[in-house]
């Protein structure tokens, strides 16, 4: 399943030809994908502007100028494709290769820009776990999607005031706190164990320990948080890279794995300088937890 890294860089991908765009035409080519699509759905998009493209957890959210907001959600297997007369695109950084099979085209955006250029956006998506909705503006935060989300994990919001705040008297492990969607959002299991790799701190410990008696951020809830948004960037960074690479290349996106530290490396050495530890794996909440249990306490 994409996780946030993937999905912002699909965002920024995909802003450049969506945002301003005059949506002219859309082909809807079935009922359903997870969902049903929303009644309606290619008529109240088509002949309006997409005016922005946000990101809130793994949802991306075109505002369109008629109130609506495009909703999409990549599910495990969707991807866009940006189509047009220079090159096509498929932005975004996945550990699975996406599928261009044109069967599984389930959408397609014909978009006209302000300087009458013309692009294709498509959506495709083999195993349907995606959808899309269109959702009122002002509906938008109380909608069942959005209204239990906690914050966002890339904002300013984030540090060890945050933590402390969010963990204080929590006696459950701090992976399972960091990845419940209610406190942070959009936080997912890999990025989790890269994140408490660096920080050297074990997935198992009760999240309240990183909060003094006081109330306080311990130094490594600081550290933490620091290293949450370093992860994520990091990997926004590389998803960005790829989307260069891959304007040239054949479509495959699978190498993204292999810059993982601590993810998907039980058995190998712990790349921790000093450290000789070996990558051990342990299930937490049906969730694979990859960590060294050398220098993660
Ligand atoms: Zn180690």
């Amino acid at each position: 399943m994409p996780e946030l890294p993937e999905v912002e860089t699909v965002k920024r991908g995909l802003a450049p030809t969506f945002e301003g765009a005059l949506i002219t035409k859309v082909d809807q080519n079935r009922p359903d994908l997870r969902f049903q699509f929303p009644v309606d759905f290619a008529n109240r998009l088509t002949g309006r502007r997409l005016t922005v493209l946000s990101r809130r957890s793994k949802y991306l959210l075109g505002d369109i100028d008629s109130g609506d907001v495009l909703v999409m959600h990549l599910g495990m297997s969707g991807s866009f494709r940006i189509e047009n007369d220079l090159a096509d695109a498929t932005p975004g950084s996945f550990v699975h290769a996406r599928s261009k099979d044109p069967k599984h085209d389930h959408v397609v955006f014909h978009l006209e820009s302000a300087d009458g250029a013309r692009a294709r956006i498509v959506y495709n998506d083999p195993r349907r776990f995606g959808f899309m909705d269109l959702i009122a503006r002002p509906a938008l935060a109380e909608h069942p999607f959005f209204r239990d989300l906690g914050l966002e994990p890339l904002g300013n919001d984030l540090g060890g005031e945050t933590l402390a705040r969010l963990f204080n008297g929590r006696k459950t492990p701090l992976k399972a706190a960091l990845l419940n969607q209610k406190l942070i959002a959009g936080l997912g299991n890999i990025y989790v164990c890269e994140a408490l790799w660096r920080t050297g701190l074990s997935p198992e410990r009760a999240a309240g320990t990183l909060v003094t008696r006081t109330g306080r951020p311990t130094k490594k809830a600081e550290e933490l948080a620091a290293n949450i948004r370093a992860t994520l960037e990091d990997a926004i960074r590389a998803g960005g890279s790829s989307l260069r690479d891959h304007t040239q290349a054949d479509g495959t996106l699978g190498y993204f794995q292999h810059s993982f530290a601590v993810y998907d490396r039980e058995g190998e050495s712990c790349r921790t300088p000093g450290c000789t530890g070996t990558v051990a794996r342990l299930v937490q909440s049906n969730r694979s937890t990859f960590h060294c249990p050398a220098c993660q306490t």
